[in-house]
């Protein structure tokens, strides 16, 4: 027989990064304590999502209630609650739901009903965060519990620099299931301007037909500015992308414009890291971008997730989805130099 899943969702937190998160996951149906804090937490995740009212979903209150004597009567109405939606969810064919609760309910329920056992506490939560349980009627009848899967937590967000699509793919496939990840395509490195609108409308629609699972990703658009390109290679025009297995020095102050903006751009936005995906390309070694990366994660105090994307196949991977999705692939790096 098949088991129901419930997201207890806390009450409250930072809106917009709630909204950002991703991570709260599709749901069949949304039920909310009818308290305002959790109708409009409920309301922002779910926006296109009706929202049933559980009235014994409230929290504790403890201006009314003595805690000693009313402890009793608090857990027998949470369980009153999670009962109510177990009902509904079976009579609907409806096998995950969310539920927006309070953190008094959601320990309380946990620490109640939960398996494994373990004292409160260990069930505190913060606002956003979320709780899965996994509900059978079997064991529900048995004795009134269900079995804790696990702890939704808040991933770091991560500002992905990305140069294209093909190369995005198989880095977002890499870091979406441990970062909140938005990318950031600021590459004015690109001409001229109409290949650099294609690759953007390119990553944009990636982001939009790719699966990231549980994951949405943003993109935030960088400054299109050939100018700062030209002076940050001024006198460097003549050299080849690369001779004898090693960047040119051109290519290291492309690389620097790129990763400075990133690391500041991220910084300003309040992300915890950022990456970049420069490393996938063959051509473009890991020793001489992270070294970079490291220094301006120290001069805007944001940490730099420094990784070679190219290993583990992650070159393959990303000719792969290229395939997959149908991704235009650029036959040059970026700029006039490079092209010709
Ligand atoms: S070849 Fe690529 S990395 Fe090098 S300067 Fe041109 S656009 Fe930048």
């Amino acid at each position: 027989m098949r088991n129901y899943e419930i997201f207890f969702i806390r009450d409250g937190g930072d809106i917009n990064n709630l909204i950002k998160q991703g991570y709260h996951p599709n749901v069949g149906r949304v039920y909310t304590s009818p308290q305002k804090s959790c109708i409009e937490t409920a309301g922002l995740i779910y926006p296109h999502h009706e929202l049933y009212k559980v009235e014994n979903l409230r929290e504790y209150d403890f201006e009314r209630m003595q805690p000693k004597s009313e402890t009793p009567v608090f857990t027998q109405r949470c369980v009153k609650g999670i009962e109510e939606i177990f009902a509904d969810m079976s009579r609907a064919g409806i096998y995950k739901a969310a539920a927006v609760t309070h953190l008094g309910v959601i320990v309380t329920l946990l620490a109640g009903c939960g398996i494994p056992k373990a004292p409160p506490t260990d069930f505190e939560i913060e606002p956003g965060e979320a709780w899965l349980i996994s509900m059978s009627a079997y064991l529900w009848q048995k004795g009134n519990v269900f079995e804790i899967v696990g702890k939704l937590i808040k991933k770091p967000r991560l500002l992905l620099h990305s140069c294209c699509a093909p190369c995005s793919s198989a880095v977002l496939e890499r870091l979406c299931p441990d970062y909140d990840v938005t990318v950031f395509f600021y590459n004015p490195n690109v001409q001229p301007q109409s290949e650099y609108q294609k690759r953007l409308e390119e990553q944009k629609r990636f982001l939009e037909v790719a699966d990231f699972g549980e994951s949405t990703v943003e993109l935030i658009e960088g400054e299109y500015s050939t100018e700062k390109f030209k002076s940050a290679i001024r006198g460097l025009e003549h050299l080849p992308e690369e001779s004898k297995g090693k960047n040119s020095q051109r290519c290291e102050m492309c690389y620097r414009l790129r990763l400075e903006e990133t690391a500041r751009t991220a910084a300003e936005e309040g992300f915890d890291c950022f990456a970049s995906t420069l490393t996938l390309s063959s051509k473009k070694k890991a020793s001489v971008i992270n070294p970079i990366a490291e220094e301006f994660a120290a001069k805007y105090d944001v940490e730099a997730v420094l990784e070679d994307f190219k290993k583990k196949d992650g070159y393959n991977r990303s000719v792969e989805l290229c395939n997959e999705y149908g991704l235009y692939r650029q036959n040059y790096c970026g700029c006039k130099e490079a092209d010709s």
